[in-house]
């Protein structure tokens, strides 16, 4: 199957945003009891739709609902019937790419070139592999029938809407479970057309319960007691609360956090294509990505050349416009974000870092930032440490890879690195010393479902993809002991 924006008819709808979107719950598009939600388009600051939210009497008749499919129609499935409901929607995902494409690329304020080739096609690769792992959990090493936890009530943030909402559901379904998913306030359309999808792959009502709403919501499902695991992506702040709110009750849960990713780039590296992975490590989806390569470690004796070429491929990037099929670096997803990103860039010129900002243009309307490198960044700065979630980069330089790796580990997050260099052996070496979850070799930011993406330390615990990330929604033990009399 092909998952390209080509490949979608071109009959198919484009971007229509309808004024109104509703909660998705026990199969069924219904009112919410919440506070209705608006949502802005940050390439223009203007209002895109409105969404009705969820209060918690709803969230109660959601959380039921997921029950009664888990203890009904979902465990009757056999595992290759569950896959062909996630292949289903993976067809759906393809089917309805052009639309998602553009209903992401306003919503969230990515280019539309990353939409339509990244988050979407991946989204669906997401449920096409998953799939295939539904009919073959007895190979997971848990047993010869692993069992599905439950109910399974998730939160996800506003950098990746669609993609992180398929991370999250395609391996709890393919496991068996049950889903309550809350997206994030800024950015809920593009999961609201994967309800459709879902409506439209006739899946039974209740498996999937989506529940739009801001971060109260957010905790109230968290704190549901109807919920057998709990899955966060978003920042480490909330992260920690969570951690604290469900210690005791004995329910599993899972953390993806933030990040504040080294790029260590060595003199023998092949120094164009080095400039190109660190220009996708922070400036993909405007840096607002939690395994961004925010800090770029440069070997001394390349350094300043190595600086040189950067600047001058950055100036090349086109900022604006994020529907303009040319654009490089589109808006920032809320005034907000933007405000944090602000304070973080005037903290670097406090703490005497040295700022420099791509020429290009701006939008005169929208929220955008250019491209900017702090060049002379020491580790004890802010904005060598802090997780600035935008298109920043923080520069520092080592003389040996025992320096780099020292300095790349002085961190409190952990989720990933990038290693450039023609020398194998040294890429080994330095990925057996990163404290990273996720390593990339002469690349960043590939992202492959069947390959465990997660964090360690502050980036949270729990692996996302792969059979790793389908362990983490079954029970670890093995079969149930069926205690008998001895035969005699
Ligand atoms: P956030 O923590 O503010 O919000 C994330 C989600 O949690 C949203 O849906 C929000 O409504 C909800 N929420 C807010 N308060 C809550 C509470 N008290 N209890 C339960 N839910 C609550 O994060 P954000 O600003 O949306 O996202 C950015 C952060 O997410 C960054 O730190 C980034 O690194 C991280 N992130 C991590 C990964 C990963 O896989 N490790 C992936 C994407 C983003």
């Amino acid at each position: 199957i092909d998952f390209s924006y080509a490949a979608a008819p071109e009959s198919a709808a484009i971007g229509r945003v309808r004024d109104r979107y509703l909660p998705y719950i026990d199969g069924e598009f219904v009112e919410g009891k919440g506070a209705d939600l608006e949502t802005v388009n940050p390439g223009t600051g203007e209002l895109l739709s409105v969404v009705s939210t969820v209060a918690e009497e709803d969230l109660d008749v959601a959380v039921r609902a997921a029950r009664t499919a888990f203890d009904g129609p979902w465990s009757r499935l056999t595992g290759a019937q569950r896959g062909a409901y996630l292949f289903r929607i993976a067809r759906g995902i393809a089917e309805r790419s052009r639309e998602l494409a553009v209903v992401e690329c306003l919503d969230n304020g990515k280019p539309i070139k990353e939409t339509r080739d990244f988050d979407v096609p991946t989204a669906a690769q997401h449920f096409f592999s998953h799939a295939g792992w539904a009919d073959k959990l007895e190979h997971l090493g848990l047993g010869p029938s692993p069992r599905p936890l439950g109910v399974a009530g998730q939160v996800i943030p506003w950098n990746f809407p669609l993609l992180m909402a398929a991370w999250k559901i395609a391996p709890a379904l393919a496991a068996g479970n049950t889903v309550v998913i809350k997206p994030a306030e800024t950015t809920p359309l593009s999961i609201l057309v994967l309800a459709e999808i879902i409506a439209d792959a006739d899946l039974p009502p209740g498996v999937v319960n989506i529940v739009p709403g801001a971060g109260d919501v957010g905790a109230a499902l968290v704190d549901h007691p109807g919920l057998d695991k709990v899955a966060f992506t978003g920042s480490t702040a909330v992260g920690r609360q969570i951690q604290r709110r469900l210690a005791g009750t004995g329910r599993k849960f899972t953390l993806e956090l933030g990040g504040k990713g080294a790029n260590i780039v060595f003199a023998d590296a092949a120094q164009d294509q080095a400039v190109e992975g660190v220009v996708n490590g922070i400036f993909f989806n405007q840096g607002q990505v939690c395994c961004a390569g925010s800090r770029l470690l440069v070997q001394e004796p390349v350094a300043e050349e190595f600086l040189a070429r950067l600047k001058s491929r950055v100036e090349t990037l086109r900022v604006g416009d994020p529907m303009d099929k040319n654009t490089d670096v589109g808006a920032i997803n809320s005034a907000a974000q933007l405000d944090r990103i602000t304070a973080l860039l005037e903290a670097g010129d406090a703490e005497g870092a040295e700022r420099w900002t791509s020429s290009c243009p701006l939008p005169d309307r929208g929220w955008y930032l250019a491209p900017t490198i702090f060049e002379q960044a020491s580790p004890s700065m802010r904005v060598a440490r802090e997780e600035i979630f935008g298109p920043v980069l923080s520069v520092m330089t080592f003389r040996t890879p025992e320096e780099a790796l020292a300095k790349a580990n002085n961190t409190p997050y952990g989720l990933s690195a990038g290693v450039w260099t023609e020398k194998g052996s040294r890429a080994m070496a330095m990925a057996a010393g990163l404290r990273a979850g996720v390593v990339w070799d002469n690349t960043f930011n590939r992202f492959d479902p069947t390959a465990a993406f997660g964090g360690y330390r502050e980036s949270g615990f729990g692996r996302e993809g792969g059979p790793a990330g389908m362990r983490a929604y079954l029970h670890d033990d093995d079969e149930p002991v069926l205690a008998r009399p001895a035969s005699t």
